[in-house]
């Protein structure tokens, strides 16, 4: 694995290209050879990311945090750092350490080695262990834990120092028209449905003013319309307070759709971090690629202006940051079904046969498997029928460069 992937934090002070993008290239230090059995690292380009994320200052600093439990290691190096006013996606499957990243922040678990600082201050780590209350730090649980006994105004008064005083009172109110439960202050909490008992969790959590709000699994106890229209509404609430907020999640969509940044872990570690777009488009490794959305490799040999695929012959203009050291390379290409297409042809003239069709309501993706094995997935409009074993031809449409990877 390339280094510079962990490094991905503490790299976020590197200046950005004229363009506004980041520099994306061969691996640092893997030098590219033309015998076409590259190293299978799998990484392309630079990990850093930050170009289009904020510049505050950074709020939230994790170093080489590692947490083992047993012989097990949940959490295995990670770096992560978190700037005022952003929201920042912890993303990644199931048991790759996300939680514990997160109750590590908040003082629920020791870390076994590195350091968290919040605010400037090292809470864990180097002889620190700040207990969670003494931390400016709020969490929204995934069932979020509201007092049954109390209405909803007392629940966001809980976490406040004088939750009698005028002062609360006032602090509560706003909070309430913050939410959009203005009404609600006397209710009790059981008599609200699932959205509204999110709104009070958050008003809770936001009402001592913490320094870093974290948020675990926020939607998941939500049906599914619902959960899309409150993560349009918890962000509103994000960026209306400003508060710095870590947010965890194994679902991709709302991890791309209300993040300002986007971690991706794999196996206790960043993988890597950046703004949506760019850690969607330009995935620094594989198991990115693969992680976020449907992602197929096309195999291509690099040539002097063009690349040559099984699918055709494109310029190479079209993988991002290509060097000219790659030429005669054997490289992979990402492709997403919306950068591919499939006609029907004869037989004589196919790439290949659709193997599957999946059908998503306004398209179809059909798979494709090439003649000599690939499989790739072309996205069609729901008008554009084919049968499974159809013979088709594929075309490369993209209109953007395409991340690639060394072949394996
Ligand atoms: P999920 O998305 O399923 O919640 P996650 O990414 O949040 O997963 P964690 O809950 O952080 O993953 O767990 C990471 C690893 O650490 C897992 O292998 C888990 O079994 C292990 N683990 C977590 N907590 C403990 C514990 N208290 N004791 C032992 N192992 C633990």
């Amino acid at each position: 694995m390339h280094d510079d992937t962990h490094d991905a934090d503490r790299d976020a002070s590197r200046p950005e290209r004229a363009d506004g993008g980041t520099a994306v290239g061969a691996p640092d230090g893997a030098a590219p050879s033309s015998s076409g059995d590259e190293s299978s690292d799998p990484v392309v380009g630079d990990a850093v990311s930050d170009a289009a994320g904020p510049t505050g200052k950074p709020v939230l600093e994790l170093e080489n945090v590692v947490k083992r439990y047993g012989s097990e290691t949940a959490v295995s190096g990670l770096d992560l750092t978190v700037r005022e006013g952003e929201l920042v996606t912890l993303l990644g499957p199931s048991g790759c350490g996300k939680t514990t990243t997160l109750r590590m922040i908040a003082g629920l678990e020791t870390p076994s080695d590195g350091t968290i600082s919040v605010a400037g201050d090292v809470v864990a780590g180097d002889g620190a262990a700040t207990p969670p209350e003494e931390r400016d730090v709020g969490l929204v649980f995934q069932e979020f834990a509201l007092f049954p006994h109390l209405t909803v105004a007392e629940n966001i008064a809980f976490g406040l120092d004088d939750p009698d005083s005028e002062t609360a009172d006032d602090r509560v109110a706003d909070l309430l028209d913050l939410v959009g439960l203005g009404d609600y202050g006397d209710r009790s909490v059981t008599d609200l449905s699932g959205g509204q008992r999110q709104r009070v969790a958050l008003a809770r959590s936001l009402a001592p003013e913490p320094d870093v709000l974290l948020l675990d699994e926020p939607f998941s106890n939500l049906d599914v319309s619902l959960r899309v229209r409150m993560r349009e509404e918890v962000k509103r609430i994000l960026d209306e307070t400003g508060v710095t907020a870590v947010s965890v999640t194994h679902d991709q969509e709302e991890a791309l759709s209300i993040s300002d940044r986007v971690a991706v872990v794999n196996d206790g570690t960043v993988e890597q971090v950046g703004d949506p777009g760019e850690v969607f488009e330009h995935p620094t490794s594989r198991f990115v690629a693969s992680f976020l959305g449907q992602a197929s490799f096309l195999p291509a040999r690099v040539g002097e202006r063009q690349i040559e695929t099984t699918v055709g012959s494109y310029d190479s203009d079209l993988l991002k940051g290509l060097g000219d050291g790659y030429v005669g390379s054997h490289v992979d290409v990402l492709v997403r079904p919306d950068d591919l297409r499939a006609t029907p042809v004869a037989d004589g003239d196919a790439d290949g046969e659709v193997v599957r069709r999946q059908y998503t309501g306004p398209s179809f993706v059909y798979h494709v498997k090439l003649n000599d094995g690939t499989v790739l997935r072309c996205l069609h409009n729901h008008t554009e029928e084919f049968d499974v074993g159809e013979p088709v031809a594929v075309t490369l449409v993209a209109d953007h460069a395409l991340a690639w990877y060394p072949a394996e």
